[in-house]
């Protein structure tokens, strides 16, 4: 499970996170909602601890990340520690942020071999595979800039799941895509989903969210106002702002 606790996060005098708790069980689909600045990029950047909490903590399956208690207080772990953590957080931004210089077969292959996981060979034969799990066999010895975005995107997600993550974030991976690109997206999150991996995704999708997740978060103003089953948040928000926000992206 992805545990927040308490979580405040603030720049200068600017509150951008507060009292931000959240719980995504093993295998959920949790999807973030809110209006731009509400806080869900650094709600993401706080749970793979490129983001230090001003207060709280976040674990994964129990275990701190970032920190580690020490006479009741919570200490820094060391850049290795946090670097090894984070290997097991993938994580997927809206401008897919391939490697430019490095084939798509290497792009998804290179963490592996640079974390010590695998070796070359055993990297790309797996690199392979996810790269037919998410329906890119046959662009393995192309360069990102001979993709669409939507492929890019693929290739973003098949790289993150080659660390073979608990949990994947996803930071609007589908916003930076012309419209009729978003499907062949949203159908390889939505195959994701149920594998068991736990997957926290920050979209706009409405139709998305509705048919995948398990549980809703909307964010308004560093806070979570409300969370819930889709039915209930979507089709009964309980709060005025909620309501509000869905009226205007429905
Ligand atoms: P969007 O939908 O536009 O992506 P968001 O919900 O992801 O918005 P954040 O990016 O988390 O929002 O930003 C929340 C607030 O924190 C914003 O007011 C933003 O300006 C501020 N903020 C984010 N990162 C920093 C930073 N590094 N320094 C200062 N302020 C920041
Ligand atoms: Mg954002």
């Amino acid at each position: 499970a992805v545990e927040v606790h308490d979580v405040h996060k603030w720049y200068g005098s600017q509150r951008v996170l507060e009292a931000v708790a959240l719980t995504v069980r093993p295998g959920e689909v949790a999807v973030v909602l809110g209006p731009s600045g509400s806080g869900k990029s650094t709600l993401l950047r706080v749970i793979n601890h490129l983001e230090k909490p001003e207060i709280g903590h976040v674990s994964l399956n129990g275990e701190l990340i970032g920190v580690r208690r020490h006479r009741g207080r919570l200490k820094e772990l060391s850049e290795r520690a946090i670097l090894a953590q984070r290997s097991r957080i993938g994580f997927v931004f809206q401008n897919f942020n391939l490697f430019p210089h490095l084939t798509v077969l290497d792009n998804v292959a290179a963490a592996p071999v640079a974390t010590g996981k695998l070796t070359g060979a055993e990297a790309r034969e797996q690199a392979r595979g996810l790269l037919a799990r998410v329906g890119l066999a046959d662009k393995a010895a192309a360069y990102p800039r001979q993709l669409s975005g939507g492929q890019q995107q693929r290739v973003a997600i098949a790289r993150a799941l080659a660390l073979r993550p608990g949990v994947i974030l996803f930071d609007e991976p589908t916003s930076a895509l012309d419209p009729e690109l978003v499907g062949e997206v949203l159908a390889v999150i939505k195959d994701l989903a149920g594998s068991g991996t736990t997957l926290l995704v920050v979209t706009h999708e409405i139709g998305f969210a509705r048919e995948v997740a398990d549980r809703v978060v909307f964010m308004d103003a560093g806070r979570i106002v409300e969370q819930g089953p889709p039915e209930q948040v979507l089709d009964h928000p309980r709060h005025e702002r909620t309501r509000d926000f869905l009226s205007k992206v429905l």
